[in-house]
């Protein structure tokens, strides 16, 4: 038997949350990163929303910028399935680092690895490995589910496109200074006109507006962004022009995948404060965990997790192995955004009166896992999404 094969029925025949030895070592690093590094500055990026800058540049240092990126760009060269335990594990700990990193990773590096030339490659991708931070900027202010609806457009002027409109709802738009854009370079044509490019920060014409402040992953910045006469140079169309609609589409479905790792760190994050909390807790002499409500609570919770972590689980390794992954990966953000939230409130629960106030972890679990249900397709984009795969209409 050659080593290739014998490696691939090797995972074919692993249980989905049995890691391999790579994987392994790659969580335990994620996890000593997370807890000696981001966990003891939680509560003040929370409170100031801000992302600490040492922290983003020990991203970059441990190769969590670039996660899959070949390592001829200077990249770790890893899976997919990495990048989603590293969305896991930091977002355990903190779901604002753990969206920083994953946009980075499951919408810009694979927007640019997937259907960038040779040169956007080359330049690109070891910069976002390096040192530079990424946003993917689809969204504006009338245009959200309906994204293709966008007013922002791109004139054709021969050498360059000039760009003008507005994006907002940007994560990483205070630190980014590469943004994948959309922007409809033939409206006549509608979704048909849309087209992706490049914009890096010091594009004249180009400015970041608004920081919004958010009820829950706070330190993760969300922004406007604002293209006045933005010249944007033609080998900066990422893909075709008029294909960008594509490229939004491809990257989404992966990216949702991501959002459900974020979702999943929420929830472990709260479990573990609860199992933790009422084995400590005494009322009427004994710790509250020795009563059966208190019990049977923790075994819904730990169980609803287990379900949210094999969906996401399987659409990560499905997307891998080259299977088609979209409705998994729809049902995956749709089931594990309800979980987190279920289970960060639970926790809230079970921690009483304590569970209210800012001196614990939970209340701050329960206000991130919120955004699961909005970004990167709202819910009931995501069941309209599995409907139409279910019903083949
Ligand atoms: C913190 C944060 C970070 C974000 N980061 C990014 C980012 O990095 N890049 C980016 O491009 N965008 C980003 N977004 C935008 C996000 O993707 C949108 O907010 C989301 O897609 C929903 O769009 P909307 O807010 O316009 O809501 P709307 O589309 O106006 O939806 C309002 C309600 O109507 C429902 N609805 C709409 N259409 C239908 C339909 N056909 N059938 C049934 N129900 C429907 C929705 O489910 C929702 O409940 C971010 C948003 C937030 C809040």
């Amino acid at each position: 038997m050659t080593q290739s094969v014998a490696t691939i029925e090797e995972s074919i025949s692993r249980p989905l949350t049995e890691l391999s030895e790579d994987e392994q070592m790659f969580r335990a690093s994620v996890r000593e990163f997370a807890e000696g590094e981001i966990r003891k500055r939680v509560e003040e990026m929370d409170e100031q929303g801000h992302l600490e800058p040492a922290l983003m540049k020990q991203c970059f240092e441990l190769g969590l910028m670039g996660i899959e990126t070949p390592e001829e760009f200077g990249g770790a060269g890893g899976s997919f399935f990495q990048a989603i335990l590293a969305v896991e594990e930091l977002s355990r700990v903190d779901a604002s680092v753990g969206v920083f990193v994953d946009v980075q990773n499951t919408l810009v590096n694979n927007a640019v690895m997937r259907w960038g030339n040779p040169e956007q490659k080359r330049k690109y991708l070891s910069q976002l490995a390096s040192e530079k931070v990424g946003a993917y900027a689809l969204s504006e202010a009338g245009s959200g589910s309906d994204a293709f609806a966008m007013q922002t457009h791109a004139v054709d002027r021969g050498d360059h496109f000039v760009l003008n409109g507005r994006k907002l709802w940007i994560t990483n738009g205070r630190e980014a200074e590469i943004f994948v854009l959309f922007a409809n370079a033939n409206p006549d044509a509608g979704y048909r006109g849309i087209s992706a490019f490049i914009v890096e920060k010091a594009t004249e014409g180009f400015s970041v507006g608004k920081k919004e402040n958010k009820l829950g992953i706070r330190a993760s910045s969300t922004t406007e962004l604002i293209l006045e006469d933005c010249k944007v140079p033609k080998e900066n169309v990422l893909g075709e022009v008029g294909r960008g609609y594509k490229v939004s589409i491809e990257t989404l479905n992966e990216g949702r995948i991501g959002i459900g790792a974020q979702m999943i760190g929420i929830a472990r994050g709260a479990l573990e404060s609860a199992l933790a909390y009422t084995s400590e807790r005494q009322q009427f002499g004994k710790s509250v965990n020795e009563f059966q409500g208190v019990q049977f609570q923790l075994a819904e919770m730990a169980t609803e997790l287990e379900a949210a972590r094999l969906m996401v689980y399987n659409a990560a390794r499905m997307k891998d192995v080259g299977l088609s992954f979209v409705k998994e990966a729809a049902m995956a953000k749709l089931y594990s955004s309800r979980a987190a939230e279920r289970i960060a409130s639970k926790a809230i629960e079970l921690y009483g009166g304590y569970g209210y106030v800012k001196d614990y972890p939970v209340e701050k679990y329960w206000r991130d896992s919120k955004i699961g249900a909005i970004y990167e397709g709202t819910s009931n984009m995501q069941l309209q999404t599995i409907a139409k795969l279910i019903i083949g209409k």
